[in-house]
């Protein structure tokens, strides 16, 4: 290789290098709306909160360049799990994150939860919770056109390796990016606790794109539906869970440029 043609390459690539990555498509989902009010206590509407934290939250993503930012919803209103989907994968987001809020038969149940799915058996109590949530689409004709289980076993071996292997990818990426959370919750010493755990919900199950869904607190816990719905403390959410997707972003670029 002569010297003038190493240098087109040099200049090529500190070219290619110096674009900035690109930005991350990031799918927000705030749960249930119009008749489905989701979980109902006293003044605490799951609903109405899971979409005030949905718009926190886009404002800080659409005042960074790095985030492009789309919601599955941004009125009181009801919309299937299918169609949940549907937008996702039509605005081909890279991330979806589904905002849900808690109830439990016992009022001391606290804390934020972060769910992932993966090919583990779900336990049980996940599965309780997963199939309250999935419940408005028990008797969805919609189902029935999204499952798409005979177009499946149609495909040849190497497509199903391809989508296995996509599949593990997705899984580990929903993984990372549950556990970037739980990091940025752990940093906060005055917050509840915060867990991982993986349930079948139907938006997080169907979507091919990494996904989470945050159950952002306990509205039959008192104490924590006071807080949740105190604007400060929608703010402080939404701004955690931005702190995790910007450290998340960091990760996979970083990621990307070693390789
Ligand atoms: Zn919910």
């Amino acid at each position: 290789m002569n010297f003038c043609k190493l240098k087109q390459i040099v200049a090529a690539s500190a070219l290619l290098w110096s674009f900035p990555a690109s930005a991350l498509h990031i799918m927000l989902d705030p749960g249930h709306g119009g008749v489905d009010t989701g979980a109902v206590h006293g003044p605490a509407k799951e609903a109405d909160l899971v979409l005030k934290i949905a718009q926190r939250l886009k404002t800080l993503l659409e005042k960074d360049s790095q985030f492009q930012v789309s919601l599955t919803r941004v009125l009181d209103k009801n919309i299937s799990l299918p169609s949940r989907v549907k937008m996702a994968e039509e605005a081909k987001a890279d991330l979806f994150v589904s905002l849900h809020a808690n109830a439990a038969a016992d009022q001391r149940a606290k804390g934020v939860e972060f769910f992932f799915q993966n090919n583990l058996p779900p336990d049980e109590e996940s599965l309780f919770l997963a199939s309250q949530e999935n419940q408005m689409i028990l008797n969805s004709q919609e189902l029935h056109s999204i499952s798409g289980g005979d177009e499946l076993s149609k495909k040849g071996d190497i497509a199903a390796i391809v989508e296995d292997l996509q599949r593990q990818n997705r899984m580990m990426s929903s993984l990372r990016l549950t556990q970037t959370l739980t990091q940025v919750w752990g940093n906060d010493v005055t917050a509840s606790q915060a867990t991982i755990k993986q349930a079948p919900f139907y938006v997080i199950s169907k979507t091919s794109m990494p996904s989470v869904l945050i159950e952002i607190g306990f509205l039959t816990n008192p104490r924590e539906a006071k807080r949740l719905l105190n604007s400060e403390y929608q703010n402080d959410l939404a701004q955690k869970i931005y702190s995790a997707l910007l450290s998340y972003k960091e990760k996979i670029d970083n990621h990307t440029t070693l390789d």
